[in-house]
């Protein structure tokens, strides 16, 4: 199954779905990244 990363558009083999929350802690949305995406976003978490 092929995903489509969320985030830069790119077809996916293996996809990491993420929780975005809002700044009062609620569920926001769902999201699907790419590989590569998904590290920039751990890094974006440590700021
Ligand atoms: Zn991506």
């Amino acid at each position: 199954m092929m995903y489509t990363c969320q985030y830069c558009e790119r077809d996916a083999e293996s996809a990491h779905s993420i929780t975005v929350y809002e700044e009062d802690g609620r569920e926001k949305e769902f999201q699907v990244l790419c590989g590569s995406c998904y590290q920039e976003w751990l890094l974006s978490l440590k700021g």
